[in-house]
């Protein structure tokens, strides 16, 4: 069953210079159970379109088109009162760097506790000032959200998670900050956990770790998850299903094993190139040029000035969504699908 389903989704920022389309009629699906990439470089859009799903897009930017449906139901229409009530109870997020999101004063148990306290109904109050509540952490520790936060720090493998958890956040290693954040983000069972390079900031084997990690927990909670990166091999860990992103625009979706052996798009087949690879000496391949600024694009295929397979049709004809491989792949190229234009 679908549990998130974009339509049309189109994001803009209102600058000086002008309009940046930052997501330009994103179509996204997210099943029950499942977890979804979403890859792209820097600069594509990624965030934003994570942003746009939450609601949370800040000011010059603005959502002007489309719908976002959850659960079949539409949040388009939503009151920030009751967007705030959905993030982190039924829609949760975590970033790439968790010290930006942790608080570095306040112990990493007492915050993931004062996360289910607020979005759960454990029969506390949170009215408190926040100083109180660090003052009464005598008396917290043998609250239900307590004891909950503690579970939580062992289900994402914090040794002594009983002990751990008075730490602060500068007493974790980068791993086990990420796991925390982990933790608090599926603390309140969310049916859907946005992860936006959730790995990035941490070397080969943590990352493989937290991926691990991420899909046992997903088994464990029930929840579906939306995996941003600019990494492909992360996707192929994990994902069932990837996105792939260019300047703003989905330019082709696949199942993550078709990706991986049919890639069809040529900035896909270009972003492959680029994954290091254990049994060869070559040197890494980079895609020439980079991300348009999407104030100036007026060419018709986003990744026009960057392909090497562009020719004068590309800058004028928006390339369409064409079927390239197996049911549910497809692609945004004039050059693929069985509708191949002879250009
Ligand atoms: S439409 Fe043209 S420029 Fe765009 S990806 Fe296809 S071949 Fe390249």
């Amino acid at each position: 069953m679908t549990l998130l389903e974009v339509n049309n989704l189109q994001t803009e920022f209102d600058t000086d210079r002008g309009t940046v389309k930052a997501v330009n009629g994103v179509d996204l699906s997210i099943a029950e159970g499942e977890i979804v990439g979403l890859v792209g470089e820097s600069g594509s859009g990624k965030t934003v379109l994570a942003e746009s799903i939450l609601r949370s897009v800040e000011e010059p930017g603005e959502i002007v088109g489309g719908e976002i449906l959850f659960k079949g139901e539409s949040l388009m229409d939503r009151s920030g009162v009751e967007m705030r009530r959905l993030r982190g109870s039924a829609i949760s997020i975590i970033f790439q760097d968790p010290m930006n999101s942790l608080n570095p004063t306040i112990r990493v148990g007492e915050q993931i506790a004062e996360t289910i306290r607020l979005h759960q109904d454990v029969g506390e109050s949170v009215s408190l000032p926040a100083e109180m509540k660090r003052k009464i952490i005598g008396a917290a520790k043998n609250s239900e959200a307590w004891k909950r936060a503690i579970e939580m720090l062992e289900s994402v493998q914090i040794p002594e998670p009983s002990t751990r958890a008075f730490d602060f956040p500068h007493q974790f290693s980068g791993g086990m900050r990420q796991r925390a954040m982990i933790a608090m983000a599926l603390s309140c069972e969310p049916d859907l956990l946005i992860a936006d390079e959730p790995t990035t900031a941490l070397d080969v084997t943590v990352q493989a770790q937290i991926l691990e990690e991420l899909e046992r927990l997903k088994d464990a909670f029930d929840t579906s998850i939306l995996l941003i990166t600019h990494d492909l091999g992360v996707i192929a860990e994990v994902c069932h299903k990837v996105n792939v992103m260019y300047a703003g625009e989905i330019v082709e979706r696949a199942r993550t094993e078709e990706l991986f052996t049919n890639p069809q798009h040529p900035y896909t087949q270009n972003l492959l190139k680029c994954l290091p690879r254990a049994d060869s000496e070559e040197e890494l391949h980079s895609i020439p040029g980079n991300v348009p600024d999407l104030i100036e694009m007026d060419f018709a295929c986003p990744f026009a000035p960057r392909c090497p397979e562009a020719e004068e049709e590309c800058f004028e004809m928006n390339p369409d969504f064409r079927q390239v491989g197996e049911e549910g792949h497809t692609a945004a190229c004039l050059r693929r699908g069985p509708e191949e234009r002879q250009i």
